[in-house]
């Protein structure tokens, strides 16, 4: 069994190329760059576990990239079982400064990405007549946020996408979910300013932020047997943000 994780040499990507190799998964793992993996060792952390693991480098904003992409993990796995479309950024500001470059790059790497994979993998899916995908969300997609509406048009799209993929595939024995994580510690997070971090953790029920192990654990769930009747669903993981 194999899972293909976009975006996954650190952060939420790398906790969940992890849970999923303890799981049993043999793991693609992707990322925009070689030197994405230079400065950790996740990939060997994974191959420790007993697991194949191979890295295959992407731009998964770009369909010709994803199909060399999935063609290639096909050819060196056999099956893809897992997809699970994390890749993602912000350029975050307020939507007055906002430029049409910093949306448009946003909804290309966020949104156009899971397209792009979602319409390679499913077809692979739908030949093996099973499968799960597990999009990574977020709950500025479901409540909004100040200076993210690149990030939020993205995200809700996701959500639309997800549903409408759970509809066209329930019947060839895909499931497709999505997660929306609150506010999570990785690098991506580490890039916001404290009097923000501050904000989010008022509304945070939990008074704490998410560890990315604590996504990991849910998707390794959507992508188990154990959610086999589970499908175009959006499952918060954000320690009752919205509540
Ligand atoms: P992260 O630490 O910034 O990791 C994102 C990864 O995606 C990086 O390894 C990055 O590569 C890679 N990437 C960026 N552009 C790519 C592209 N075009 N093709 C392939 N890979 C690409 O982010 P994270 O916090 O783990 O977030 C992971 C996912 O969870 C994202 O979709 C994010 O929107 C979502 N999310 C995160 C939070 C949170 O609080 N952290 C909350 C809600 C949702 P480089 O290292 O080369 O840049």
């Amino acid at each position: 069994m194999t899972a293909l994780i976009t975006g996954s040499a650190r952060g939420i990507g790398a906790a969940i190329a992890l849970r999923l190799a303890k799981d049993g998964f043999d793991i693609a793992f992707n990322d925009v760059s070689e030197k994405s993996f230079e400065d950790n060792d996740i990939v060997d952390r994974v191959r420790a576990l007993g697991v194949q693991a191979e890295v295959f480098i992407a731009d998964v904003s770009k369909f010709e990239q994803c199909e060399d992409m999935t063609k290639a993990v096909k050819e060196r796995f056999g099956t893809i079982d897992v997809l699970v479309n994390n890749a993602g950024i912000t350029r975050d500001t307020l939507m007055v400064k906002m430029t049409p470059d910093m949306y448009d790059l946003v909804i290309a790497v966020n949104q156009k990405s899971v397209f792009n994979m979602m319409k390679l993998v499913c077809e692979i899916m739908r030949k093996q007549k099973h499968g799960h995908i597990i999009n990574l969300a977020s709950v500025t997609g479901l409540y909004g946020n100040p200076g993210q509406v690149n990030y939020a048009a993205s995200k809700a799209a996701i959500i639309g996408m997800t549903k409408t993929v759970a509809k066209e595939y329930g019947s060839r024995g895909i499931t497709c979910n999505a997660v929306a994580p609150g506010f999570i510690h990785t690098p991506m997070t580490d890039q916001l300013t404290e009097e923000q971090k501050q904000r989010m953790l008022s509304q945070i029920a939990m008074k704490r932020y998410g560890e990315p192990e604590e996504i990991a654990s849910v998707v390794s769930f959507l992508a188990s047997e154990d959610s086999s009747y589970v499908t175009g669903q959006v499952i918060e993981i954000s320690g009752g943000l919205s509540m």
